[in-house]
């Protein structure tokens, strides 16, 4: 999706024009994947623009970091300022947010260290992600990719690093080569982890199930989705799941940041339950969309307004 660019990006610290905010060729990072990132998107409430969850998202950034040594050289709050200044500064309603932390140049091997960790928060305009808005009554075609979610020992899963995603590209490649909205990913032990850039829930007998930690990342809005499915009475487990649950689940959906709440149509062909949206994925997406655009009040203190 090309860019709908906004004036300024805050670059370490100072707010630079979009087209000047650029690094060197031999920037660590473009070599080796050395980059934390978040996605995070902004609301526009009645009450002007709202970051969600936004404190979550910066205490996974540093966590993030802190599992690749990385020493971000600002604080939490200063980071969350500058977040919350770049949506204001840019005028934006409705955004997409990308904070990146990266190792920048001085040197190049694969040591990471001596190279200077960079700051970066950039905003912009963005719709739907997965589905346009006519398909949004039939959901996504997903498939189960060949490519599986990475073992536990090989990459850390619930760290939202630049170099993982060369896994989700893998996923999202082949999913589209197979004619495919987005990729199921299993984990290595074959159970089913999640999307490209999503996790995933299906429901049921009534009752919500999803994918434990291990190979996947914890989202922001999984998390949303286990608190708001609890206050609407449902049962929630976070188990594993075998690949053929997949074709038997009433309803399925992913979960994201981009993707929000996008409901799965069908999986490698298979309809999912009736092949139209189900009553606890639309239940859900409607809770969720009313707290995140300020419809409802916001009982779990998810909101930051920006103006
Ligand atoms: N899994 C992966 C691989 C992702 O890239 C994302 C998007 N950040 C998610 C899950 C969902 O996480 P969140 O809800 O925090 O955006």
């Amino acid at each position: 999706m090309p860019f709908n660019k906004s004036e300024y990006i805050w670059f370490n610290g100072e707010f630079v024009a979009w087209d000047d905010a650029k690094v060197h060729v031999l920037s660590h990072a473009l070599h080796y994947g050395s980059s934390i990132f978040e996605g995070i998107r902004a609301y526009d409430t009645p009450k002007g623009p709202a970051v969600f969850r936004l404190k979550e998202h910066v205490r996974r950034l540093f966590e993030s970091c802190k599992v690749y040594r990385m020493e971000i050289p600002f604080t939490p709050e200063e980071i969350e300022k500058a977040i919350v200044d770049t949506v204001a500064k840019n005028g934006l309603k409705g955004c997409y947010i990308r904070p990146l932390v990266f190792r920048g140049y001085e040197q190049l091997g694969v040591s990471p260290f001596g190279c200077p960790v960079e700051v970066i928060v950039a905003a912009w305009d963005w719709g739907k992600y997965l589905v346009g808005e006519a398909d949004e009554a039939k959901g996504v075609r997903a498939g189960v990719s060949s490519w599986r979610r990475m073992a536990p020992d090989t990459f850390p899963a619930a760290v939202k690093a630049g170099g993982h995603y060369t896994n989700s590209q893998l996923l999202n490649m082949e999913a589209h080569e197979h004619g495919y909205d987005e990729a199921i990913a299993l984990d290595v032990y074959g159970y089913v982890a999640e999307g490209s850039g999503e996790n995933i829930f299906m429901v049921r007998d009534g009752e919500l199930l999803t994918p434990q930690a291990g190979s996947i990342l914890g989202g922001i809005t999984r998390n949303a989705v286990l608190k708001i499915a609890s206050e609407l009475g449902y049962t929630t487990h976070e188990v594993q799941i075998a690949r053929e649950h997949l074709y038997i689940a009433d309803e399925l959906f992913f979960c994201g940041t981009a993707a929000e709440i996008t409901p799965i149509g069908s999986v490698d062909g298979l309809p999912v339950g009736n092949g139209l949206v189900g009553p606890i994925t639309e239940a859900i997406r409607e809770r969720f969309f009313d707290i995140a655009t300020g419809k409802a009040p916001d009982v779990y203190g998810w909101l930051t307004h920006a103006s």
